[in-house]
C-alpha cells in the first residue's frame, strides 16, 4: 500500500493527529506532519525518522488560506503528490450558548470546518487528476448528536459530515473515497484542557471529571489515538475502495447510527 503514497495530516504536532502520523509512517507511507507550533512536528517528524520512517515537518495554520496553499507546494515539491488527506486539526471550547460570543462561533467555524474546506480544495485536486486518493475528516459524535454547551463545536462537527457526504458523491467517479471517523472522548491534550474546564467551572475534582467523561462511553472509557488511527489505516487500503460517504464511529457504543 506504500508504493509512492504521500500523506498530509493536519494538527499532527500531538493527539490523535501525532498517533495517524506515526502509524501512516509504519506503514512505509511518506508523511507531512503539520500543525502551527513547529517544536511539536519537528519532534513527532524526527521520531518518525529515527524508526526508519519518511516524514517532513510542515508548518501551517488551517484557518489561514493562504498558508494552507504554501503547504500543499512544500509538500508537493519536497515529498510529491499528496494521496492522503488527513483533516484533523481541530480545537472544542464550551460555553452556554446565550452566553457565547460570536468570535467563539467564528473560532470553532474556522479550525474545524473552514479549514476541512480550504485544506481539501488545496489538496484535492492532485487526487482527481491522478485518479486515486483517500480523504478522511476527523469529525466527532458530534457530528451526529446535540451536545450541551457545545454549540458551535457542535454545528461545525455536523457541517464536516455534510462536506463528507456531499465531496464523496463528487469524487466517486476518481476513485477518490471522502469519509469521516467519528470518535467519542479521546484521551488527548484536548480532552485534558476539558476535564480542566469542568473541574474549574463545576465543585467536581479533575478525577470526577474525567469520570463524567468517560462515563459518557458505555464501555465507561476514553478512547486511544491509536483506535482512532486504526481505522483510518483501514480507510486508506485498497480493499476500502467501496467505502465512502461513511461516517465511523469510535465511541464504545455511545452513538448508534
Ligand atoms: P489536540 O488538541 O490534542 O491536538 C490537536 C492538534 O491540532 C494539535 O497539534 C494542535 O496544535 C492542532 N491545531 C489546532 N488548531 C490548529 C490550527 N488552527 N491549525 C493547525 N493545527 C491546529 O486535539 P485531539 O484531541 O487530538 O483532536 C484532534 C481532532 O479530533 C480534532 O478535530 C477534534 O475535534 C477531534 N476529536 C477529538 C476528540 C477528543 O475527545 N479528543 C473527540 C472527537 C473528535
Amino acid at each position: 500500500m506504500s508504493d509512492n503514497k504521500i500523506a498530509w495530516v493536519t494538527g499532527a504536532g500531538k493527539g490523535i493527529g501525532e498517533v495517524i502520523a506515526v502509524k501512516l509512517a509504519e506503514t512505509g507511507i511518506n508523511v507531512a506532519v503539520s500543525a502551527r507550533t513547529e517544536a511539536d512536528i519537528q519532534r513527532v517528524a524526527a521520531s518518525i525518522g529515527e524508526k526508519g520512517g519518511k516524514a517532513i515537518p510542515v508548518v501551517c495554520d488551517v484557518t489561514k488560506p493562504d498558508a494552507i496553499r504554501e503547504a500543499v507546494s512544500h509538500i508537493q515539491q519536497s515529498l510529491g503528490p499528496i494521496s492522503i488527506l488527513i483533516n484533523n486539526a481541530g480545537a472544542a471550547e464550551s460555553q452556554k450558548f446565550l452566553s457565547h460570543d460570536e468570535a467563539l462561533w467564528q473560532r470553532m467555524i474556522d479550525v474545524n470546518l473552514n479549514s476541512v474546506y480550504h485544506v481539501t480544495k488545496a489538496a484535492a485536486p492532485g487526487m482527481v487528476e491522478a485518479k486515486w486518493g483517500r480523504i478522511i475528516n476527523i469529525a466527532s459524535i458530534a457530528s451526529k448528536v446535540g451536545g450541551k454547551y457545545i454549540v458551535a463545536y457542535t454545528a461545525s462537527k455536523h457541517g464536516v459530515l455534510g462536506l463528507t457526504r456531499a465531496l464523496a458523491l463528487e469524487f466517486a467517479g476518481y476513485n477518490v473515497t471522502v469519509n469521516a471517523v467519528c470518535p467519542g472522548y479521546v484521551d488527548t491534550p484536548l480532552t485534558d484542557k476539558a476535564i480542566a474546564n469542568i473541574a474549574s467551572r463545576t465543585k467536581l475534582s479533575e478525577e470526577e471529571a474525567r469520570y463524567s467523561l468517560e462515563k459518557i462511553s458505555p464501555q465507561a472509557r476514553l478512547i486511544t489515538s491509536e483506535e482512532v488511527a486504526h481505522v483510518v489505516l483501514m480507510l486508506i487500503g485498497e480493499n476500502a475502495r467501496g467505502i465512502t460517504g461513511q461516517a465511523i464511529n469510535v465511541d464504545g457504543g455511545a452513538v448508534m447510527f
